[in-house]
């Protein structure tokens, strides 16, 4: 069975109606016949029958044992840190996604849960950092916005060494692309903002599990701290998922051509995407992420001055200027300004993230229509040569 078949057919026929289209259980509470006798559900915080649908979705597209649907992203990230006690280390990768890195640094570090954030793009660096406190290794792979790739199958073999659990953000891979459960990893977290839901239109988290253990677990901190998707946004992401195979690899077609497209332009100096044979860690995102890159792809400017990519990134029409990423229309985004703004200018120049830094989220446009766009907005920019270079 082909992943388009059998990502289509997971999503059941309703039981009660043969409703084709997952119902919308838009209720709070569940009549009981006898005082705790009910058909599984008594409280729509703990369990909704259209969430439910959604979290057993998500758990066979990860292959693994269950999953767990929170308000946003940030709200599944949050989930799962809260399975940490006082004293526990997290090992980081470095260029984390910003509300992670504020979530741990502002809400949980005076809990006393520390954090080493290391360049886990060579798998080895995180060893020093290994000890008996360590109970996560937190990986994004690609990461956003320089799409960094890390070894997810050796960090996984290093985290058994302490008996640490290997959590994985898997937003910017998908599900299509990479699976983190059959690298070794135990927990997967999804921004389902993203690719997930696919098409710009809510904001919801996923956390799913590879053991019913950790899903007790999970399940308990959901009931418990209350921030589960309600039951019209999961519809959506439910119908987003339907078409997700098909997004993600003409997404990752069409970023792939824009790539390209993109190395052959005098303007552009750095360029980031997994795709590319120059990319640091390629044969590695090759082989994790069944030879799909994703729809992300990052380039600075030869012109590295805010100004340059402020035009640029106004002049695009079919890219939209925006935050966020994952979506059927492309967009554009200039991290200096808009999502690392509030990072102090060093410490973001630290991470690769220059003033000219400029994201694509590549959609499903034609990717002639989409490179003619970059052409022009690029144009509007002078093409430097090397004497005017050594000036800047
Ligand atoms: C967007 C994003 C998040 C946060 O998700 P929200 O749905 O915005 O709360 C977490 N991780 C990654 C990699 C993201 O891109």
């Amino acid at each position: 069975m082909s992943r388009q078949t059998e990502i289509l057919h997971s999503i059941p026929v309703d039981e009660l109606t043969g409703s084709i289209s997952v119902p919308v259980y838009q209720t709070s509470t569940f009549v009981q016949s006898e005082p705790g006798v009910h058909k599984g559900y008594d409280y729509a915080r703990s369990n909704n029958p259209t969430r439910k649908v959604l979290e057993d979705v998500i758990a066979n597209l990860e292959k693994g044992h269950s999953g767990y649907a929170f308000a946003t992203g940030l709200a599944a990230i949050d989930a799962v840190v809260k399975l940490l006690s006082a004293g526990d280390e997290i090992i980081a990768v470095d260029d984390i996604y910003g509300g992670a890195y504020r979530l741990f640094t502002h809400v949980y570090q005076k809990f006393g849960i520390k954090v080493h954030y290391v360049d886990t793009t060579d798998a080895e660096n995180i060893l020093p950092y290994l000890n008996e406190n360590t109970k996560f290794i937190w990986l994004e792979s690609p990461t956003n916005p320089t799409l960094k790739v890390s070894d997810i199958a050796t960090i996984c073999s290093y985290a058994k060494r302490v008996g640490a659990l290997v959590v994985v953000d898997n937003t910017f891979a998908s599900p299509v692309a990479q699976l983190p459960f059959e690298l070794g990893a135990d927990i997967v977290i999804h921004s389902a903002t993203k690719y997930i839901g696919g098409h710009s239109d809510l904001v919801a988290g996923l956390v799913v599990v590879k053991d019913a253990a950790l899903g007790e677990r999970v399940k308990f901190t959901q009931n418990s701290t209350g921030g589960i998707l309600g039951p019209w946004d999961s519809f959506l992401v439910i119908r987003g998922i339907e078409t997700i195979e098909l997004r993600v690899r003409e997404q990752s077609a069409n970023a792939l051509k824009v790539a390209r497209f993109l190395e052959s332009c005098p303007q552009v100096d750095k360029l980031y995407y997994p795709g590319l044979e120059q990319h640091k860690n390629h044969e590695i995102a090759k082989a994790q992420q069944n030879n799909l890159f994703g729809g992300v792809i990052s380039f600075s400017l030869k012109n590295d001055t805010i100004e340059a990519a402020k035009k640029v990134v106004s002049s695009t029409q079919y890219f939209k200027l925006a935050e966020s990423l994952g979506g059927v229309k492309s967009l554009v985004c200039q991290p200096a300004l808009m999502t690392h703004a509030s990072i102090p200018r060093e410490k973001r120049l630290l991470s690769g993230v220059q003033d000219s830094l400029i994201r694509l989220s590549v959609g499903i446009e034609s990717p002639e229509d989409l490179i003619d766009d970059l052409r022009q907005a690029l144009s509007q920019i002078p093409v430097l040569e090397a004497a005017e270079l050594q000036n800047i």
